[in-house]
């Protein structure tokens, strides 16, 4: 069966020192997780704390990545140079990077068969804004987002990879998705998953939640079915906060 992983996204929080902070004191709380559990830092504190989650039971990853190997792309972070420093999972069409850096179904595609190349795990995120949801286009968009994310992907890579839904109107609002509405979306998923590829396959898969997780609500939505872990923005930089969901 799927083992849930939990993965916190820090977006553009922590500098090195306060990266430092938060991992010295979460590795304690989290040694004895039944679960998987990753850390996304912004880039530059990637080393750092790669450092310091070397020989635990913290994996890291990235916020982003560029699907090419290496060239003339300012600004961008290959995927050979987070494997480097550590990663073994990458964040991958997250809704800000859709909203406010273009980010497309289709380059989603690309950075996941990059990361998949180089044996990194994508986290592919996937959700509908309020404005979708309240015109009923939640199933719409969000099996356009994953057709799109898996397009051309094999069932044997397919398998490796981990879906995050978050609907957008859930993150960093406080507004979290009652656990029947996530699960819901995540049952649409995993029947889409199976017509893609089969039923192994979509079993194989986990689809986290994301959305205003909490220590107070996480465990309920975790007792779903097709809930399989969560990513977490807000509640991942505080080490109490975090590791109150991993253990729930
Ligand atoms: C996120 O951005 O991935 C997220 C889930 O954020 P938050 O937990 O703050 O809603």
């Amino acid at each position: 069966m799927r083992k849930n992983f939990v993965a916190g996204n820090w977006k553009m929080n922590k500098t090195q020192a306060e990266a430092t902070e938060l991992v010295k004191a979460l590795i304690p709380l989290v040694k004895d997780a039944k679960i998987e559990v990753a850390v996304c830092p912004p880039f530059t504190a990637l080393q750092t704390v790669a450092g310091l989650v070397k020989g635990t039971n913290i994996r890291l990853g990235a916020q982003n990545c560029h699907f090419e190997k290496n060239g003339a792309f300012t600004g961008e972070i290959s995927i050979e140079m987070l494997k480097e420093i550590g990663c073994d999972c990458c964040i991958i069409g997250h809704s800000e990077r859709r909203q406010y850096f273009a980010e497309t179904d289709e380059g989603v595609n690309k950075k996941a068969k990059a990361l998949m190349a180089a044996g990194l795990t994508p986290i592919i995120c996937v959700g509908e804004t309020l404005e979708q949801r309240e015109a009923n286009q939640t199933e719409a968009i969000v099996i356009g987002q994953v057709r799109g994310a898996y397009d051309g992907i094999p069932a044997q890579d397919a398998a490796k990879t981990v879906i995050a839904y978050e609907p957008v109107w859930a993150i960093g609002t406080g507004k979290t998705a009652t656990p029947e509405q996530a699960q819901e979306v995540h049952a649409v998923i995993r029947n889409l998953l199976t017509q893609l590829y089969d039923e192994n396959t979509a079993q194989a898969i986990r689809i986290q939640y994301g959305g205003s997780m909490k220590p107070s609500n996480a465990a309920e939505l975790l007792a779903k079915p097709d809930i399989d872990g969560g990513l977490i923005g807000g509640a991942a930089l505080k080490a109490e906060d975090f590791a109150g969901i991993v253990n729930a």
